[in-house]
């Protein structure tokens, strides 16, 4: 096997959004790193089109988050109606203060490029026409045999990522099972401008809409640049095998519904799938990972395929850094795999039960679709709930009960949002502050100088110190840690901090470079509180005791 040659740290099959997100994390954390695609160039189709606000606040930590806000159109309410009638509506508006109040609707090739012009920027290596033939692995590294335009080629790395989509060599080549099903049912999936032909239309073209039938759903959804995506549950019988066919399902479905008077035309993009949900047994084997499609695929309710693979992305790539780097041990994957893994098999049961409840034509379950669905819509905790699932804001890696401390409610491992500090008058979202491999240890109105931080900390963590409010800051010139040199406040209000973030004060939020808290401390921050610190990384086996043998950093 080829020794690993420098600058080979990871390699990155595929080219997908969670591919490049993952690249982009990397570069950005300073690891070396290439992805392969097999493709010429990135496909020109929207694929997915539904950005998530939980994976728009984690492309914050990459600078993206606002170029994807004011490119993107906002939606922000999504109804589900039975056979014409509405019977729930999810609206976004209940996550003011949680994070964005609506769905982005982006298509994923504007969102690949988007990527790809990062990773580049950031120095990564991106190789088309290049795909992964086979692989070979040891305890040191991961062989790579690789064609281009024909040539075959071998390169070690330490380190590799399939990124490779639904039907993933990379899985095969590691032997892991991807359990699930398949079944009949086939959706179309076409973009085109709709619009209204007259008549007493009564929807808001601007917002989703899903109708209920018995011969399956229709969706439709503004797409930016006055399109939309209309997605058909067609079954297994119908026949569509040519364009034609196609089309002329389409406007009969869309009739159906008495949406005659809509007209869907310029349809420029058509495609078919199928219904498939499953789930690998192992998201990663010795050196070999997984992320994305690869290692889990979901029924196309709710969109949640493209934001859990950019989510894993988000999840895996400091924890691959900080084993790159040697500050930590490869038992840190396992973490990865229980955390992302839980979450998309929770997923996967939902969007399966909510997929099967939505196309059910039993009698008496559509009865009772009709006639509870709006009753528990109605209640503003029950539709709160389902849009925080929705959105992925509600996922966390909280395990147990509530952890409570004395003045401070959260739990380890839930999420913290981009909260707005300012910082000498100017506001910076804390996702900027999390762009590298380091935890942030937040001091939120916490009394006393900051200590000066040990060469030992520095390497693991970033420190800041926030006052309680304006007026109280209080900037401590003699330190030369270079987060206490000016003083941040959180613009929201304490009420809002405490409400919906659990944050009182004054604390110690330990921040994961993925934006979810690893813990809460209460306590003065003295030498020995760091140390503490330190050895509740080590015994959490996020690094190794010592770090002797890191290899660089
Ligand atoms: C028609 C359609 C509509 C969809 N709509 C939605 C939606 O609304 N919402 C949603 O969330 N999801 C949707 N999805 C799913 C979404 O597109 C995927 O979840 C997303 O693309 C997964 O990203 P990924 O990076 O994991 O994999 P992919 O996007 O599949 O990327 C994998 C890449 O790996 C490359 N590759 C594969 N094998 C090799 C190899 N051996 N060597 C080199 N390169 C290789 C492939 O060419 C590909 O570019 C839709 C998918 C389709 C097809």
């Amino acid at each position: 096997m080829p020794e690993v040659t420098e600058g080979r740290e990871v390699l990155i099959v595929g080219a997908g959004p969670v591919g490049l997100a993952l690249g982009c994390l990397l570069r950005t954390y300073g690891i070396s790193c290439s992805i392969i695609e097999r493709h010429q160039q990135r496909l020109q189709q929207s694929s997915a089109f539904s950005l998530h606000p939980r994976t728009v606040e984690l492309l914050d930590i990459l600078g993206l988050g606002s170029w994807l806000r004011s490119d993107a159109s906002q939606v922000d309410q999504m109804t589900i109606y039975s056979e014409k009638r509405p019977i729930l509506n999810y609206d976004f508006n209940h996550l003011n203060s949680h994070g964005d109040p609506c769905i982005f609707s982006y298509p994923q090739h504007r969102l690949e490029r988007l990527l790809e012009l990062r990773f580049l920027a950031l120095g990564g290596n991106l190789r088309y026409q290049t795909e992964l033939q086979t692989l070979k692995q040891n305890e040191c590294s991961v062989c790579a045999e690789l064609s281009h335009l024909g040539r075959v080629s071998q390169e070690s790395y330490l380190y590799l990522v399939g990124c490779d989509g639904k039907n993933s060599h990379v899985r095969a080549l590691i032997g892991t099972p991807f359990v699930g099903k398949t079944d009949d049912n086939r959706f179309l999936v076409c973009d085109g401008v709709l619009d209204r032909t007259g008549g007493a239309a009564v929807e808001d073209l601007e917002q989703g809409h899903t109708y209920l039938t018995a011969k399956g759903y229709i969706m439709l959804f503004p797409l930016p640049g006055g399109l939309h995506r209309v997605v058909v549950a067609i079954g297994g019988e119908a026949n569509a095998d040519t364009r034609e066919d196609l089309e002329t399902l389409l406007k009969h479905r869309l009739q159906q519904v008495n949406q005659a008077h809509l007209r869907f035309h310029d349809i420029h993009w058509i495609s078919e799938a199928s219904l498939a949900e499953r789930i690998a047994d192992d998201y990663f084997k010795g050196r070999v990972l997984l992320a994305g499609n690869a290692c889990h695929i979901h029924s196309p309710i709710c969109g949640h395929g493209i934001n859990l693979g950019i989510q894993d992305a988000f999840n895996l790539a400091w924890k691959l850094s900080l084993v790159c780097k040697g500050h930590s041990e490869e038992v840190l994957f396992q973490s990865y795999q229980q955390e992302r893994r839980s979450i998309a098999a929770k997923v996967l049961k939902q969007t399966d039960q909510l997929h099967r409840f939505f196309t059910s034509s039993h009698p008496v379950k559509s009865l009772i679709r009709d006639r509870m669905i709006p009753l528990l819509g109605r209640l503003k905790p029950v539709n709160k709930a389902q849009v925080m699932n929705f959105s992925g804001l509600g996922h966390d890696y909280c395990e147990g009960r509530m952890r409570w401390f004395a003045d401070v409610k959260v739990r380890r491992g839930s999420r913290i949002g981009n909260l707005t500090l300012i910082n000498l008058g100017k506001p910076v979202g804390l996702y900027e502050l999390l762009g590298s491999d380091k935890f942030l240890v937040v001091g939120y109105g916490v009394e006393g100088a900051p200590p000066d931080i040990p060469q030992f900390m520095q390497r693991h963590v970033n420190f800041l110190h926030v006052c309680l409010e304006d007026g109280n800051c209080s900037p401590h010139p003699s330190s030369h840690n270079y987060s206490y040199r000016s003083s941040y406040f959180f613009s929201e209000s304490r009420e809002v901090l405490k409400r919906f973030h659990g944050i009182i004060g004054p604390c110690y939020l330990f921040i994961r470079p993925d934006g979810y808290i690893q813990d809460v401390v209460e306590m003065m921050p003295t030498f020995d509180a760091l140390c503490e610190i330190r050895n509740f990384l080590i015994k959490n086996n996020i690094l190794i005791a010592g770090c002797a043998h890191s290899t660089r950093g």
